[in-house]
């Protein structure tokens, strides 16, 4: 018979993995801000589109379970991506497919993942939920955030428990677009040993630069995509994984059965048709115009010390003394998101593009809170 224990029965919460019990969770741009019971204005903190159409699903019935895969979406997505449909998971955005694959192909307590800080949290906090080690390559400011190529591939001759390669392109929080023939030389160093993830998130705002050419050549190459950013619909929790067939059959076995409710796909289906997926590309070419101007502005203020080149909708920013910035613009109701916790990210702060009046804001209480510093 199980022992009653008085502090666990008082905090069921000690019953956990001691592992999962040590770890921080995410913090999400959202949970940060209502933390400290912050009520912004305007919000440039977690790189989601400023402008949206309204989007009413027809009203129906929900007594049936939807689709596993819905195929209005699949299909769809498969035409958009230039791949076929057996290529494709449909997931519960970018961050279930992370998961899915760390659960698919690390085994805990025995299997890790490499990747290439400063980089997007999930990779880790998913990794470590399960298990699976974080080996970390810290890239650097003076190569432009990018991967060391021939680091990784000593990392993987010495450790034959890497599993995953996450590589994201551009890059979240620098915003570098890793060139897709370096992508090509980890898909080839990476072959028969683990996974190439290429997280293409932010694809949308550089889309010539989509790796999606190497699934061709290498199926163990993974690429995730979201509905999240340039399509403008980061509530709507829909994602992508392409990959081989043989790699989404095993991500199959792991998913849960129904992922997508039923007005989800609706609304994933009606944002791929051609005329949405058309307006999603003008949407996010004014963004990049928009972008190209905040960061010119940004530039010029004395307190910044650079603002670094960024393929995606956000601007990554060294300034003289982020966290006095950060404050004063949180407390004037501009909501953005500090990276200085981040190795090689000092007093940075990383920037969503807004509309252009929220970009205005931002400059001109930004201009003022600066001219108080000097
Ligand atoms: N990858 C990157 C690089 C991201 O920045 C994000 C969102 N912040 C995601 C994946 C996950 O996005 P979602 O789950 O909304 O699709």
């Amino acid at each position: 018979m199980a022992v009653f224990c008085e502090r666990t029965a008082a905090d069921p919460g000690l019953l956990a993995r001691p592992d999962v019990q040590k770890l921080t969770p995410y913090q999400s741009a959202r949970r940060i801000m209502q933390a400290a019971g912050v009520t912004g204005e305007v919000w440039l903190n977690a790189n989601e589109s400023a402008e949206a159409e309204p989007m009413a699903p027809e009203t129906k019935l929900f007594n049936r379970y939807p689709e596993p895969q819905p195929e209005a979406v699949v299909e769809r997505y498969a035409a958009y991506a230039g791949v076929s449909p057996e290529q494709i998971l449909v997931t519960r955005g970018g961050d279930e497919g992370i998961e899915l694959l760390v659960r698919t192909f690390c085994r805990p307590g025995e299997d890790a993942v490499l990747q290439f800080p400063p980089t997007y949290g999930m990779y880790a906090v998913s990794a470590e939920t399960n298990g699976a080690e974080v080996v970390n390559l810290v890239t650097s400011p003076d190569r432009g955030w990018l991967p060391d190529v021939a680091e990784a591939a000593k990392v993987l001759e010495e450790r034959t428990d890497v599993k995953l390669v996450f590589a994201c392109s551009p890059g979240n929080p620098t915003g570098t677009l890793i060139p897709v023939g370096m992508l090509r030389k980890l898909a080839e160093l990476t072959a028969g040993r683990a996974l190439l993830v290429i997280d293409e998130a932010y694809i949308e705002f550089t889309p010539a630069n989509t790796a999606v050419e190497l699934l061709k050549d290498y199926p163990h190459v993974v690429i995730i995509r979201t509905l999240s950013k340039a399509f403008a619909l980061a509530g709507l929790r829909c994602g992508f994984l392409l990959s081989s067939p043989a790699v989404i059959g095993m991500l199959r076995k792991v998913i849960a059965p129904y992922p997508i409710p039923v007005p989800c796909a609706d609304i994933a289906a009606q944002a791929l048709s051609p005329e949405s997926v058309s307006l999603m590309h003008r949407r996010a070419a004014q963004c990049v115009m928009r972008k190209c101007e905040l960061e010119v502005a940004l530039e010029d203020l004395d307190g910044v010390e650079a603002v670094y080149p960024s393929a995606s909708n956000f601007l990554l920013v060294r300034f003289v003394d982020a966290a006095r910035v950060f404050t004063a613009l949180r407390d004037r109701g501009i909501i953005l998101r500090d990276q200085s916790r981040q190795p090689t990210l000092e007093n940075c702060i990383r920037i969503t593009v807004g509309t252009k009046d929220e970009n205005e804001r931002l400059l001109t209480e930004l201009e003022e809170i600066l001219k108080e510093a000097a």
